[in-house]
């Protein structure tokens, strides 16, 4: 029996419940994508599976409403799949086991796939009645969004016609997402370049306790960044000779702002007290400076016998390495208020082959400074004797100053709550900035129901928003102009 079967609007909540039946986790999409080419057949609609993963459906419009712009309903097939730990799940087969708390959906012991789910959920309802009206549709299910986005990366927009577009990714009922911001990782590697001192005793230097949080949303908030304070505190040492670098490890990844940051220094036996002072001198420095934003700042040194760790690289060179690589906010909007629109964030420090990697999430809205900021980064690094790697490049969706779309959507939504939505632009990436970047005449806009948690098992879908948002959508899409 099916746990969501007394909801309404049925049709929306009977597909979202037969696709949590259905693995779909990044990259093991299969058992979707032949769930929505099934559905495309029984229901005689007419689709395309493209090399990329993606599904498309194309509906022609509801009588009267040939005149009408088309629109592209879209969203994405893959979620995170993930459990608790310890739960034993395995995420690659299991079908979600799914509960109603109260106006709450979510999966026992692990993330539910609201995002993006129910976005599949609303365009299948849509496409299956026969009694919406709606003008042209084309409907867009991406492939591995989660992962890179590499289903809307791969997309071929000629494919498509419409050039309106609802995307269906946002998780705020009542906030209008209009621009987003562009990326790409950068990894810098520095090669080691000291010997190890021959009767060096060694100090492990451990930073922890750091706020974090997503390097987009939350750049700007001016919260210490673990591995750049390293920088500053392995500054403090750095004019004692023969000290080195033989292991360092922060952070756990490049959109993630830092909370810890551990690090290991061989230095001359004769050093080890001198540096131990000069450390805790730093560090409590460091921990004043923050004490607003990073209250659960902690710092341990200590002299150590492990003497591990495959880098030889000099203190010297490693802070002023680290010191001299920019981070965090580059520019700020000029025309939203308060969006950041340029950022950087150093997310990872590790050894890899031997060498110092140090990994960074670059963000812009503007695909021009982006560019610029991953060229400065180059330039440092090579300063530095160092090489950079650029990957998963994707491009920004600018704020479009004119855009018949959004205005109707503002109006439809203040006729039917009284209130005005909030209009925003996010400093994280969305897919719609692939297809800006395709079709730059694309008039977009991202909206979603409430969800809480997203990409955890605590993750909770509300069903009277997604009621309301569902309502909201078929009123846009029947609203004529
Ligand atoms: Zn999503």
């Amino acid at each position: 029996m099916a746990v969501l079967d007394s909801l309404r609007p049925e049709k929306v909540f009977r597909r979202f419940e037969e696709i949590t039946q259905i693995p779909h986790g990044s990259y093991n999409l299969e058992g979707i994508r032949e769930y929505l080419i099934a559905f495309a057949k029984k229901n005689d609609i007419e689709y395309i599976a493209d090399d990329a993963g993606n599904i498309i459906f194309k509906k022609p419009a509801f009588p009267g409403y040939e005149e009408q712009p088309g629109v592209i309903l879209q969203g994405h097939m893959d979620m995170v799949a993930v459990c608790e730990e310890g739960s034993g799940i395995d995420m690659k087969t299991f079908p979600l086991d799914l509960f109603v708390d109260g106006d709450l959906i979510g999966a026992r012991h692990t993330s539910l796939g609201g995002d993006n789910g129910i976005a599949v959920a609303m365009a299948l309802a849509i496409l299956e009645a026969g009694d919406i009206p709606h003008p042209d549709l084309e409907v867009i299910i991406t492939a591995n969004e989660e992962t890179g986005m590499e289903g809307a990366s791969g997309l071929d927009i000629g494919n498509i016609k419409n050039r309106r577009m609802i995307n269906l990714d946002s998780e705020d009922e009542g906030i209008f997402t209009v621009g987003c911001a562009g990326g790409a990782r950068v990894s810098c590697f520095i090669d080691s370049d000291s010997p190890l001192p021959s009767d060096g005793k060694y100090i492990e230097i451990g930073i922890s306790g750091l706020t974090g949080g997503h390097s987009g949303q939350m750049i700007h908030l001016g919260r210490a960044n673990a591995i750049k304070v390293t920088g500053e505190i392995l500054g403090s040492v750095s004019g004692i000779p023969g000290a080195v670098i033989t292991d360092i490890k922060g952070g756990n990844a490049d959109n993630a702002i830092p909370s810890w940051c551990s690090v290991t220094v061989s230095v001359p036996s004769d050093a080890g007290d001198t540096i131990i002072e000069s450390v805790k001198a730093e560090a409590a420095k460091i921990k004043e400076r923050f004490k607003d934003t990073d209250p659960g700042f902690e710092y341990t040194v200590a002299l150590s016998d492990r003497a591990t760790g495959a880098l030889s690289l000099s203190v010297k060179k490693t802070s002023e390495f680290l010191k001299a690589l920019p981070n965090g906010v580059i520019a700020m909007s000029k025309d939203i208020d308060g969006l950041v629109q340029t950022s950087l964030n150093l997310g990872i420090i590790d050894v890899k082959d031997g060498k110092l990697h140090a990994e960074f999430s670059v963000r812009s809205s503007i695909a021009s400074e982006r560019d610029d900021l991953i060229d400065d980064l180059r330039i440092i690094t090579s300063d530095f004797g160092g090489t950079n790697v650029v990957t998963g490049v994707y491009p920004g969706w600018k704020y479009a100053p004119v855009s018949p779309l959004r205005d109707k959507m503002v109006r439809v939504f203040e006729d039917m709550y009284g209130r005005t939505p909030q209009v925003e632009a996010i400093h994280a990436g969305l897919e719609c900035g692939f297809f800006m970047d395709k079709a730059p005449d694309i008039d977009a806009v991202s909206i979603g129901p409430d969800m809480q948690d997203i990409h955890s098992p605590s993750e909770r879908l509300s069903i009277s928003s997604t009621q309301r948002t569902y309502e909201y959508l078929l009123k846009v899409l029947s609203d004529k102009e």
